[in-house]
């Protein structure tokens, strides 16, 4: 069974002011698609693995043949980190998320705010291509932390909750080089119900 291209759960341009509709189509057309092509590919040759679901494969990278190693740590962490990043946005969404997953956030770092602004610093400072998440550790605990290139929390044991894509292929057309400008205004496209219901899948 090959791996699928879930759709979105909105229109191309229900993400606008704060992501452009162009921005979603060849983010989610282009990049998404072709990270699950390869994906696909690669996992072709080796029948095998056909039954694993994508967090197993990156739970389990070191027992994936080397021959597809690292096309799978590439294209399935890429297919995985993008499907989770469409599904916690959303229009009218933003706001604030409501217990358990508040006071989860204020046991973790003081408040709102201070999360916010963690979780943006985390974002600008992420040198090159990646992620920054929120993820539930091992402990239920939260921590904000960042992935490079399309490596996944799964494969540090985490367990991702919300993430904000910072390559520069998310924001590029809009906001060009200000990747500060689009992770600010980003908080406004948070689905935080989404969210909840992973947190709640978790603990
Ligand atoms: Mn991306």
């Amino acid at each position: 069974m090959a791996f699928e291209l879930p759709p979105l759960p909105y229109q191309m341009s229900d993400l606008e002011p704060f992501i452009d509709a162009q921005t979603v189509e060849i983010h989610y057309t282009k990049h998404h698609a072709t990270y699950l092509k390869n994906l696909n590919t690669a996992l072709d040759k080796f029948p095998e693995l056909g039954n694993w679901s994508i967090e197993s494969l990156l739970k389990g990278l070191d027992q994936i043949p080397e021959e597809i190693r690292v096309t799978v740590r590439n294209n399935g962490g890429g297919y995985y980190n993008h499907n989770l990043y469409w599904t916690n946005m959303g229009s009218k969404c933003g706001g604030e998320p409501t217990e358990p997953v508040s006071k989860a956030i204020t046991d973790a770092f003081g408040d709102f705010t201070a999360f916010k602004a963690e979780f943006e610093k985390a974002g600008l400072g992420r040198l090159g291509s990646g992620y920054a998440w929120l993820s539930l550790k091992p402990d239920h605990s939260l921590i904000i932390h960042t992935t490079l290139n399309q490596d996944s929390p799964l494969m540090d044991g985490l367990t991702p909750l919300l993430v904000t894509d910072v390559w520069e292929h998310a924001y590029y057309l809009k906001y060009q080089n200000r990747r500060a400008e689009y992770l600010a205004n980003w908080w406004n496209l948070v689905n935080w119900k989404e969210v909840e219901r992973r947190y709640e899948a978790h603990v």
